[in-house]
């Protein structure tokens, strides 16, 4: 890590209330109080970030409305747009507040992409703000472009299909949408808003040149403000858990008696969304048939109609006996470094994506929403470090276990994982672009005291 700075310099982050959010955010924070700022969160009610975790900073909450309409997630876009509405003048508030009674200097507002709000109020109070984006970059790449398609009027509702995007292999249209119900109106209305012009001085990307060089580049070209790749940023963060739900840890020693690459871990649905009794009793079976040891989270509540396992298949758990582990919420990161591991079902958020990669494990992806289809489509036909699963049916998840972790050409896409995992800890060490760019980010906040910031 470069020179400390004399902590005199504040800045403030404002996550995004989601576990795939926030992690990100906290982990920079992480990183940007050892590099010697001091560190305020500015963070809804709904989700708020455990301060025991985080001792060195200091908190902000703010009222958001949320936890009185019921999050669900179902609504993801509507549940952004409402905590954007409902925190921006307590954020105000807060923010004055804290200049006047405390003499604070805030250096810069580092905010979730998603929270314009705070980008509003840096603007209002004549503070430098800095985005953070928590998706990778062909996500961002690829749905400003097809913005520009629909401005020039050559897409409708007809074009979301299977057909691939002129000029963006391997995406499809349907694999840049939020959701299959969309409708284009709002689906460019949110996207403009995310990756349209924004008044912000810079954006950090929680994405490694590595991995997507060429797409970063082309970003930059077309954005007039600098671009800070300091990811994975879990890798360059030495930082407690931030975890919003509380962690099993027994996983890990049921880990210690299996097998070096047998088990296939599976956390196929992150921290939003669900299935339905039919589809848990697919997934059950599917992992009973492949024979091979499983570690399956279970989040409370991501079953439908259910509160945890009760859906699960009757005689299933005395069918599978030791050879399966169940939890509610495993320590993720270090699951997947366990040598046990094998292989990962994910539903391909961008964080467990980034996590798989560092660890050097293939994936099975089945995405659900949001830009997990892009990262599938990626894991899939552009890393080639897993396999995409079509259908929740029994069948077709047995084979894919079965392939990944016993096959020839599952053992080809885990040596391609090692060799990213590699690449990674090159970028993320001393001299590594991701180290780079951090200590740039660094002097980039630092010169905001000595000249006007840019509006992009
Ligand atoms: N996670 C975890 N334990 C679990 C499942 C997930 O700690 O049992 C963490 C995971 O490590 C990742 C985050 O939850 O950092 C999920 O973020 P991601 O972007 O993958 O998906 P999202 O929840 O946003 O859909």
């Amino acid at each position: 890590m470069g020179k400390q700075l004399q902590r005199s310099h504040r800045l403030v982050l404002v996550p995004c209330p989601y576990e795939g959010h926030l992690n990100p955010m906290l982990q920079l924070g992480t990183v940007l109080h050892f590099k010697g700022f001091s560190i305020t969160v500015a963070h809804t009610i709904y989700n708020s970030p455990n301060p025991h975790n985080l001792p060195d900073f200091s908190f902000l909450p703010m009222p958001d409305g949320l936890s009185d309409r019921g999050v669900t997630s179902m609504d993801v876009v509507g549940d952004v747009l409402a905590v954007n509405e409902n925190c921006r003048e307590i954020f105000q508030r807060s923010l004055e507040k804290l200049k006047e009674t405390q003499g604070e200097i805030i250096s810069c507002i580092i905010s979730d992409e998603l929270m314009f709000f705070a980008e509003d109020v840096a603007n209002n109070l004549k503070i430098p703000s800095i985005i953070l984006r928590t998706t990778n970059a062909a996500t961002s790449f690829a749905r400003s472009g097809l913005v520009k398609l629909k401005e020039k009027g050559l897409l409708s509702q007809d074009t979301l299909s299977n057909e691939l995007v002129p000029e963006l292999y391997p995406l499809r249209f349907k694999d840049l949408l939020f959701s299959l119900s969309e409708t284009l109106e709002n689906f460019s209305a949110i996207v403009t808003k995310i990756y349209g012009k924004r008044a912000s001085s810079a954006i950090i990307w929680n994405t490694v040149s590595c991995l997507e060089q060429a797409t970063l580049e082309q970003i930059q070209q077309q954005c007039k403000v600098p671009i800070f790749p300091v990811g994975p940023i879990h890798m360059i963060a030495a930082s407690n858990s931030s975890s919003l739900i509380e962690e099993d840890r027994s996983c890990l020693s049921w880990l210690d008696k299996q097998p070096h690459n047998s088990v296939i871990y599976v956390s196929n649905l992150g921290s939003l969304a669900s299935v339905n009794e039919k589809e848990v009793t697919e997934i059950a079976w599917g992992l009973a048939n492949s024979n091979q040891p499983f570690l399956w989270v279970i989040r409370p509540g991501s079953v439908h109609s259910s509160d945890w396992i009760e859906l699960l298949p009757k005689g299933f758990q005395d069918d599978v006996g030791d050879k399966g582990c169940i939890v509610r919420w495993a320590p993720q990161r270090e699951v997947l470094a366990h040598p046990a591991v094998g292989g990962f079902w994910s539903h391909c958020g961008w964080n467990s994506t980034l996590e798989s990669l560092a660890a050097g494990v293939p994936i099975i992806c089945k995405p659900c929403f949001g830009d997990q289809k892009v990262n599938a489509r990626y894991v899939s036909h552009v890393w080639r470090i897993g396999l995409e699963l079509e259908e929740l049916k029994r069948r077709d998840i047995e084979s894919a276990i079965r392939r990944l972790i016993l096959h020839e050409d599952g053992k080809e896409m885990r040596a391609r994982a090692k060799e990213l995992k590699e690449k990674f800890e090159v970028c993320t060490r001393k001299g590594g672009s991701s180290c780079d760019s951090l200590n740039e980010l660094v002097n980039f906040i630092m010169s905001f005291g000595t000249r006007t910031h840019l509006v992009s």
